[in-house]
């Protein structure tokens, strides 16, 4: 038995020392009764105005350490522009052939799911349908109203329900089509309010954060989804060399599989990692941050208060100082990276050159910080205490 415990011990030593070699590898520790999967649902590739094979798609996600990836190739006319072209082979290349590239590359090393991009101006924009069965019926019947952004996406929403899909708009900050605002247009109401938004994409590698969508996710329980949208090959769009990671969806499953991605995502279990920040809702936030800043240890002495911090994640977690301990100094702002360790000392404010000791009386003692980096919603990041007893 104490042969199989070191045993565990050395490997899980090695996990952590094997993260910390790979610093590609995006390492987010489980929550208490979910796994913690990796996703990026918006990407593309050269089936529709992408450079890359569907296949270095799926290379790229497993290098970096990602659970889950969506094929999410525009549906509309840029397809049909490759097959009329004569590149691609008309009969092979349906709307879901990059798709089915890249299922088979995956094998068991990696989920994808099957998705689609209807690419219409705004509004209404761009919205990815996730988990559909055949992106040629969605687009044959965008393109029955082809003349009316609206009416065209209607069409392939409704196929896309139809299907089963999991809807998403995209990108609702992006330059192009929100030049000076993020708003959600009346056309946007109506698609809420008929049922066809599950998600907005709160974080796009192109655009960045819409703290808009951010607040409009929370105020109508729709899943937040943060995702590349890469149509370059990685590399060239993340800067690795210097610890950067693509923005991915952290969804929070029963289980690692298609089947659990899914619940999880209609159960609005998911949250967003994209630089260095942490956007979602508290009551997943809250226990994510308790799993990547673990408390060491906590010593209550005559003088100080130690705590020790070890960071377990990829996320670094910045901490200031916290409201309600204004009668105690400690380091008021704090950048722990990640797989790194740090060791608080709070103490009584001081009292001329005196060092004052905690009153005796007092058995518990409670320091309080916050995580700015971990936002519940927009500029609102989490608090936190951590209490220590005596
Ligand atoms: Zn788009
Ligand atoms: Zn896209």
């Amino acid at each position: 038995m104490k042969r199989f415990l070191l045993t565990l011990v050395a490997l899980a030593g090695l996990a952590t020392a094997s993260a910390q070699l790979t610093p590609n590898k995006i390492v987010v520790p489980d929550i208490e009764g979910y796994k913690t999967l990796k996703g990026d649902f918006h990407i593309h590739t050269v089936f529709t105005d992408a450079t890359v094979w569907p296949v270095t798609r799926v290379h790229e996600a497993i290098w970096e350490g990602l659970d889950v990836i969506a094929i999410t190739e525009h549906i509309d006319t840029r397809h049909q522009k490759y097959v009329n072209s004569g590149v691609f082979v008309k009969e092979k290349c349906d709307r879901d052939y990059s798709y089915e590239l890249a299922k088979k590359a995956a094998g068991k090393k990696l989920l994808v799911v099957h998705g689609g991009e209807i690419s219409r101006g705004m509004p209404p924009g761009h919205w990815n349908c996730l988990f559909v069965k055949d992106n040629d019926d969605l687009c044959a019947e965008t393109e029955k109203n082809d003349h009316d952004h609206v009416l065209a996406m209607e069409g392939g929403l409704k196929e896309a329900r139809n299907q089963g899909a999991f809807i998403m708009w995209n990108h609702p900050n992006w330059c192009k089509q929100a030049p000076n605002e993020t708003k959600m247009w009346k056309e946007h109401k109506k698609f809420l309010k008929d049922g066809y938004m599950d998600a907005i994409e709160i974080y796009n590698m192109a655009c960045g954060y819409s703290p808009e969508a951010h607040e409009w996710c929370l105020e109508h329980n729709l899943a937040m989804l943060g995702n590349s949208d890469c149509h370059a090959p990685f590399f060239m769009e993340v800067d690795y060399l210097h610890g950067a990671h693509r923005p991915v969806t952290l969804v929070f499953a029963t289980e690692k599989s298609l089947e659990g991605v899914r619940e999880a995502l209609d159960a609005r279990r998911s949250a967003v990692f994209a630089e260095g920040n942490v956007y979602g809702r508290e009551q997943e936030l809250r226990p994510l941050l308790e799993a990547c800043l673990k408390v060491n240890s906590v010593q209550f002495k005559a003088k100080e208060v130690v705590i020790e911090f070890e960071n377990v994640s990829s996320i670094p977690v910045t901490l200031t100082k916290g409201a309600g301990s204004e009668d105690t100094w400690y380091a008021r702002y704090v950048v722990i990276p990640p797989f790194t360790t740090y060791t608080y000392k709070a103490r009584p404010l001081l009292d001329g050159d005196k060092q004052p000791a905690f009153d005796k009386a007092i058995t518990e003692y409670s320091v309080n910080f916050v995580a700015e980096n971990f936002y519940i919603g927009a500029g609102k990041p989490l608090s936190f205490s951590v209490k220590a007893t005596r």
